[in-house]
């Protein structure tokens, strides 16, 4: 029930009847008898200069979580951000502070990396691939990297994206091997889709996100990761389950990355 006294957060995005976050954070909130809720928004870009102007002065709205279309519009328009945030051009959370202003943070990496943690992976001198260098691959690509990886390898069906992020990448990281366009999978601790492929895929049959003679290569020690969310066993983690690999899923990476979200806008702790 909300009530005058009722804190708010909220998800803005368009469209946003498929996003998950209000029913998890109202589920969170109602059975910890929270007197938080979660509202989603369903912006039109014509709204957007107004909806920053309203946060501001929204007194009893702790945050906003941010989907797309509006994570890089609204990177360049909050009052500060992260260093990820500002290397990236991407928020996908704001929190509003006492006075007013908008502060904002990209946490998809963070999240990703809270999941792995939960199954025992410590990322410190590992190697890792990141297939998909859009908002999410970018996102958990520098997350891996500020959590010390020894060695990073990109890849993307855009040459052009993924020699930008390697070029961010190197720079920011100086001491961090960054590569791109693998061999062979054999070396890898990490492998992650952070690409959309397998996103509604009804069999294990559906579409790889690398060629299968590359798939062949991969080892039963490697965490294979996906973040495409419907289904949760994509045909990607199908393949690695059958060769022994350990396995995380993108619904994995969504509940884990609530406390991040949570966290940053002060309603929930860092790990629920
Ligand atoms: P995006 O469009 O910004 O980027 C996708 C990238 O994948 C693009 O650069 C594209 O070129 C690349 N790509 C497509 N096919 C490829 C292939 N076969 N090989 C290599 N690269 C390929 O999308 P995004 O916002 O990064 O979202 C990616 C996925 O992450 C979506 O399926 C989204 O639903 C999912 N997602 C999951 C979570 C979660 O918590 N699990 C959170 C946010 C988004």
């Amino acid at each position: 029930m909300i009530k005058g006294s009722t804190e708010l957060v909220a998800i803005v995005g368009s469209p946003v009847t498929q996003v998950k976050s209000p029913e998890n954070f109202n589920r969170w909130f109602a059975d910890r008898q929270q007197n938080v809720a979660m509202l989603a928004i369903d912006l039109a870009p014509s709204a957007l200069q107004n909806f920053i102007e309203t946060l501001r002065s929204w007194r009893n709205l702790r945050g906003c979580v941010v989907t797309v279309p509006y994570k890089q519009l609204l990177a360049s328009r909050l009052d500060s951000v992260s260093e990820r945030s500002a290397v990236l051009g991407s928020v996908n959370v704001i929190r509003r502070e006492a006075d007013g202003r908008l502060v904002g943070d990209i946490v998809d990496g963070e999240g990703f990396l809270s999941a792995a943690r939960q199954q025992g992976f410590d990322p410190q001198g590992k190697q890792a691939l990141v297939i998909g260098t859009g908002g999410v691959g970018s996102a958990i690509a520098y997350s891996l990297c500020q959590a010390g990886i020894s060695h990073l390898v990109i890849s993307d069906l855009s040459t052009e994206r993924v020699e930008a992020l390697a070029e961010l990448l190197r720079s920011a990281f100086p001491e961090i091997v960054i590569s791109t366009q693998p061999a062979s999978l054999e070396p890898f601790d990490l492998v992650i889709n952070a690409s959309p492929v397998g996103m509604g895929a009804t069999s294990d049959e559906g579409p790889m996100p690398l060629p299968l003679e590359l798939m062949q290569t991969l080892q039963g020690s490697t965490l294979v990761a996906d973040v495409v969310t419907s289904p949760a066993m994509t045909p990607f983690l199908a393949f690695a389950r059958d060769r022994g690999c350990p396995i995380q899923t993108g619904p994995e990476m969504a509940l884990a990355q609530l406390g991040n979200l949570g966290h940053f806008m002060g309603v929930t702790p860092l790990q629920i």
